[in-house]
């Protein structure tokens, strides 16, 4: 596949929900990635990427930007409290804003940066034991106290469990939102991204259907 393939498939799927085009955004997802696939898609045009480990943004990405100017970076992995001031000082936004102990830690951060990363709630809608993300039974509740602690959530984002049908996880996740008036929607890996882009997705996280099968060493 590649680039090219997945924004024209991006385009049909929007046009099939009835979307204007361009209203997707697509998050390239970079992590451990041979760094020449990387420079070649930044090549191609693309300047919004994901990653899912702090230090291996910190280690690529400054450099990157330098030499590709616009270019925004997302976090999409789990975040650590005890990295949360590196996260929130290199990433452009954070997809996976999961519990009370990072929100008061980021909320501090915006209080005395008094500016924030766009920020999306992770919902472990699959419910599952060993996924992070808040529960969907506890997610109004967490918006809320959110909002209380100032910090400017826009919008949603879930990981269905594998080997199921995206789809009602996708439908959950964009209740939730509507319910607490969020207007994003981050969901969608290289699996089932149109189907995202059907319930409504704002950002697409797409990785091995642009860049290859990643290889942990
Ligand atoms: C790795 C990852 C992706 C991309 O997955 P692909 O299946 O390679 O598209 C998307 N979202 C998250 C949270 C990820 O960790």
């Amino acid at each position: 596949m590649g680039l090219t393939e997945i924004k024209s498939r991006i385009a049909v799927a929007e046009t099939a929900a009835g979307r204007p085009q361009g209203t997707v955004t697509l998050i390239a997802v970079s992590k451990v990635q041979p760094l020449e696939r990387v420079i070649a898609t930044l090549e191609q045009g693309q300047r919004i990427f994901g990653e899912n480990y702090v230090q291996e943004a910190a280690g690529k990405w400054p450099d990157l930007r330098s030499r590709f100017p616009g270019t925004a970076v997302h976090m999409i992995g789990p975040l650590q409290t005890n990295k949360a001031r590196l996260a929130f000082d290199l990433f452009d936004a954070i997809h996976t804003l999961d519990r009370p102990s990072l929100a008061d830690k980021l909320s501090r951060l915006a209080q005395a940066q008094g500016r924030c990363p766009m920020l999306f709630v992770q919902v472990n809608t699959g419910a599952e034991p060993q996924k992070a993300g808040i529960l969907p039974d506890d997610a109004d509740a967490f918006i809320a106290d959110c909002r209380a602690k100032d910090l400017p959530v826009a919008g949603l984002m879930c990981i269905p469990p594998e080997d199921t049908d995206s789809t009602p996880h996708f439908v959950h996740l964009a209740e939730i939102a509507t319910r607490n008036g969020l207007s994003q929607l981050s969901m969608g890996m290289s699996s089932d991204f149109e189907a995202a882009i059907a319930r409504g997705a704002t950002h697409v996280r797409v990785g091995s259907a642009i860049f290859g099968a990643r290889s942990y060493a």
